[in-house]
């Protein structure tokens, strides 16, 4: 757990971001959040039997704070700069099963019942339709240095 703030001089816990705008996130959790420069964590949403990642977003406190209370994934919005309740407009829902914070307190795990498709595309997932090349690395295989790039 690399808590690098923490042993910080005190005068650079003031930088850290704070809430963007006003929550009723509880206390203790929002004094483990770790926002970036805009107040928002990324927020993994994985499918909770079949473990399928599918999608990443975006929460505030607040947006953390209705994910926690109502049962469906809340986040916001970059683009629009508003709550999004995901599923309100397309159907596809995201039901909570279970919420956790990463070891760093920087990152969300959304478990969810995932309605339909997460991607606004169509695709089931948001990973689905742009499998990159990768070489297929065998523990205890010899590796290959990478090529440099030029
Ligand atoms: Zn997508």
């Amino acid at each position: 757990m690399a808590e690098s703030a923490l042993g910080a001089a005190p005068g650079t816990m003031a930088t850290m971001p704070g809430p963007a705008r006003p929550s009723h996130l509880n206390r203790a959790i929002a004094a483990r959040l770790k926002r970036d420069a805009d107040g928002l964590v990324p927020a993994v949403a994985q499918q909770h039997d079949t473990g399928e990642v599918l999608m990443v977003g975006w929460m505030d406190d607040e947006a953390l704070h209705r994910t926690l209370t109502t049962g469906r994934c809340t986040y916001w919005s970059r683009s629009r700069g508003e709550y999004w309740v995901k599923g309100e407009t397309s159907g596809h829902q995201q039901w909570v099963r279970s919420v956790a914070l990463d070891c760093d307190a920087d990152t969300v795990l959304v478990q969810v019942d995932q309605i339909g498709a997460a991607c606004h595309t169509g695709e089931r997932t948001c990973f689905d339709a742009d499998v990159l090349p990768a070489v297929v690395g065998v523990p205890g295989a010899r590796t290959s240095p990478a090529p440099s790039a030029t």
